[in-house]
């Protein structure tokens, strides 16, 4: 169990097997409305599983399952409203609870549905992505996209407690769960170097997807994200340096063709980039620089900026991204294997030169 502290503190369980186990499952339910919410991929694998447990530990919940079209496509405010309206067939009442099972797509917008519905309601998430259990089911932002842009319409809403079931990532396509691999190598690189280390010592493990490995990774990076979530909640400071690799990788998934990387390999390229202006800008070493691009590519991570992306349309991407300040560009550096920092004002000139090198 990792705690996370805070206003609404809760608690993060990791475990195989957790989403048979109705007795814990059931323990955060105050009433008797349950929405289960998921996606066209994971429902036909995991609902019967989490129903049949939450139905045996509480034979008088009313249970309603409302099942979202598999992908990013779905994170609409049309699917918000769907969501909600089924809450609404349901006849939720203020103590009714959202069950997100999914990976960050369905927590996101289940969790932005709690956190509407009578302006709140429980939401309990049910990651079955390694992104989802390390990054998207905790630290409360929720959100839907829209035309304009990710992201855009969301609620700060922490969930009433998360279970990361391990072994649901054994049906998790390989990529998806190298995706996973890159955001726990970021939580080494900004906060731990020990981490870095057990985490070189256990590729194969974790891409064997070892449950005693994936726990033991997951924990880490749930507990470092917790420490930093619950030190600034809101992002006004520190909770900046979890973008790391993000301006880089954001601006690389903006700016490629439709059927490039996904946003961990993006994430892994903008580590990769954001280590080496480190090392331009005299904070980090070269050889650290190098030894992070190393180990992402052991996980079978790409290491390199995508061929035909033009650095300067990288940066004029970069100067929109919405956690941009006015001026200057704005950058999660590194200090070393475990050390993060912001910089506000990085010289273009120096990005530029990292990503025509690159
Ligand atoms: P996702 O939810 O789209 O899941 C990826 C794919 O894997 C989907 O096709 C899904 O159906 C499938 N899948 C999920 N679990 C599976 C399983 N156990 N077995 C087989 N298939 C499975 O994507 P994601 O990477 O989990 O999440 C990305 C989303 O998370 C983005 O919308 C992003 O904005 C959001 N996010 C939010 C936060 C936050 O703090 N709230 C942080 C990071 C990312
Ligand atoms: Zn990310």
């Amino acid at each position: 169990h990792i705690e996370v502290g805070g206003d609404a503190p809760y608690a993060i369980a990791i475990g195989a097997g957790l989403l048979a186990d109705g007795d814990a499952l059931a323990a955060p339910l105050r009433g008797r409305h349950v929405l289960l919410v998921s996606d066209s991929h994971v429902a036909p694998l995991y609902a019967d599983v989490v129903r049949d447990a939450l139905r045996r530990a509480r034979p008088d919940v009313r249970l309603d399952t409302f099942v979202l079209p598999a992908g990013e496509a779905a994170k609409t405010l049309a699917g918000f409203g769907d969501a909600v309206a089924a809450l609404a067939a349901l006849g939720a009442t203020r103590d009714a609870c959202v069950y997100a099972l999914g990976g960050g797509v369905v927590g996101d917008l289940a969790g932005f549905a709690a956190a509407c519905w009578m302006r709140g309601i429980d939401c309990v998430q049910l990651p079955t992505t390694l992104l989802a259990m390390v990054d998207s089911s905790v630290g409360g932002k929720t959100a839907v996209d829209l035309p304009a842009g990710k992201n855009l319409v969301g609620a700060f809403h922490p969930p009433r407690a998360v279970f990361a079931d391990t072994s649901v990532l054994r049906t998790l396509p390989d990529r998806e769960l190298r995706a996973g691999l890159a955001e726990v190598v970021k939580y080494g690189a900004i906060a731990d170097a020990g981490f870095l280390d057990w985490l070189a010592g256990h590729i194969g493990a974790l891409l064997e997807r070892e449950d005693a490995a994936l726990a033991e990774a997951i924990a880490r990076s749930c507990a470092h994200k917790a420490a930093i979530v619950e030190r600034d909640p809101f992002e006004r400071g520190e909770r900046a340096l979890l973008n790391f690799g993000h301006t880089f990788g954001h601006a690389i998934e903006a700016e490629q063709a439709y059927d490039g990387l996904n946003h961990g390999e993006a994430v892994a390229v903008g580590m990769v980039l954001a280590a080496r202006l480190a090392a331009r800008l005299g904070l980090a070493a070269d050889a650290d620089a190098e030894a992070l691009r190393r180990l992402l590519e052991r996980f079978g991570l790409p290491a390199r900026l995508p061929h035909g992306l033009d650095p300067r349309a990288l940066v004029a991407r970069m100067r929109l991204d919405k956690k941009a300040v006015a001026g200057g560009l704005r950058f999660v550096l590194w200090d070393g294997p475990g050390r993060a920092c912001v910089a506000a004002d990085v010289p273009e000139d120096a990005v530029l030169d990292v990503l025509r090198t690159a």
